[in-house]
């Protein structure tokens, strides 16, 4: 027998069962087979070797579902050429994990500087002890003169034409693995501060090519997400059918509504991401209150919106897949003034993202037969605590992949 047997003082399972105090999981070949009171798995599996870390919490790991590690990430941070991006990239990954992140949705958008397939960036990472979903994107960036790359003609720019050319989005749309921002909808400012993108927000499609667009996704039966924001741009994603909108800065009481009532998807972003105002604790709150799967999302890295007060930074330099935490915080907390349990609030970081993924079945819940994808942390992540340094240890497929000793 390989398993082992895990006990935490609760485990937050996000599941049907919510926390279980005194708790304790039992682990064999990388899955979850049996949650319960600990004394109950003592008794049944008195035979099995016990991890004892019942002075911490158990919760499932963290899935950011919004991610540019890979992409754009290593050559806004380190002097990398072609030959070290991957490198770098890797570096960047290991720091996700040590944020507590074991699952990611990758954005592919296609960049001036990196001449990258999307094979070559499913190449370098397949080994990790990570899952990652790739999103192959077409990008619109809102320099003075508008720059649109896709995934698939990696730095090559193109004009507006071909971006909506059905062939082009077909090709992308095969490629995808889940619902990322796929598409573009306003131009965006990307990584850069507002003086280099004063284009940013413009609305790049018309509703009719949007409509096409949508439709090549689901006649090959894939969904499809975008980049949106403005109330313009959010009426023509409601409109065109899109499934997942990530951001959705800027969306109306009225659009929210809509959005619920289509069971549409969001990815929020408090930390930035578009020309507007990022989520707000009190929208996302909105957002749970009317039944809409919301994940929350870093989009990193980005450089945080200045002027948004529930965010604790106060310079634009690149934030990473460690401030998940930070910047959940302030919503998770207003959660929890308004009575939501602590498993419904942290699925927002687990199973949420996990579903955007179209992984539920696999993770973002500490359920039998799931993935022994987990953390132990001194409290729950982003509810308790916002600092790396409190997540001890993470867990992928049932191995030990971080260790933070004392
Ligand atoms: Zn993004």
């Amino acid at each position: 027998m390989t398993g082992y047997l895990v006990r935490g003082k609760k485990i937050v399972t996000v599941s049907q069962v919510g926390t279980i105090t005194d708790g304790a999981m039992i682990i064999e070949n990388g899955k979850i087979t049996a949650v319960d009171k600990w004394e109950n798995l003592r008794e049944q599996y008195s035979y099995i070797p016990v991890i004892d870390y019942s002075q911490y919490v158990i919760t499932p790991s963290l899935v950011d579902c919004h991610t540019h590690l890979l992409e754009f990430a290593p050559t806004s941070l380190y002097p990398v050429t072609s030959e070290t991006h991957f490198l770098a990239g890797k570096s960047i990954i290991f720091l996700a994990l040590s944020s507590g992140i074991t699952a990611l949705g990758e954005q592919i958008c296609g960049h001036p500087l990196c001449n990258f397939s999307i094979e070559d960036y499913r190449k370098a990472v397949q080994d990790l002890p990570i899952d990652i979903s790739f999103a192959p994107t077409s990008i619109s960036i809102g320099f003075d003169i508008l720059a649109h790359f896709t995934s698939i003609t990696k730095s090559q720019s193109v004009t507006k034409r071909e971006l909506i050319e059905a062939n082009l989005v077909g090709k992308i749309a095969r490629e995808s693995d889940y619902p990322g921002e796929n598409i573009f909808i306003n131009a965006t400012p990307a990584n850069f501060t507002q003086e280099v993108v004063p284009r940013a927000g413009e609305i790049i499609y018309s509703l009719k090519e949007l409509k096409q667009i949508t439709e090549v996704y689901h006649q090959l039966g894939a969904q499809i997400g975008a980049h949106v924001a403005g109330e313009e741009g959010i009426e023509m994603a409601l409109e065109a059918g899109i499934d997942v909108f990530h951001h959705a800065h800027g969306i109306s009481n009225e659009q929210i509504e809509k959005v619920s009532s289509k069971g549409v998807k969001i990815v929020a972003t408090p930390m930035g991401g578009t020309h507007l105002r990022p989520n707000s604790p009190e929208e996302i709150l909105q957002f749970v209150e009317k039944n809409i799967l919301v994940s929350i999302a870093t989009d990193a890295y980005l450089p945080p919106y200045l002027g948004a007060s529930w965010l604790p930074f106060n310079n634009q330099s690149l934030k990473g897949p460690d401030v998940l935490m930070l910047i959940a915080h302030p919503a998770m907390q207003l959660l929890k003034k308004h009575n939501y349990d602590e498993n419904k609030i942290l699925a927002l970081l687990t199973a949420n993202p996990a579903n955007v993924l179209g992984k539920e079945h696999r993770f973002g819940r500490l359920e039998q037969g799931l993935d022994a994808n987990f953390l132990v942390a001194e409290g729950i992540p982003g509810l308790e605590i916002t600092e790396v340094e409190k997540i001890k240890k993470v867990f992928y497929l049932g191995k030990k992949v971080i260790d933070r000793k004392g």
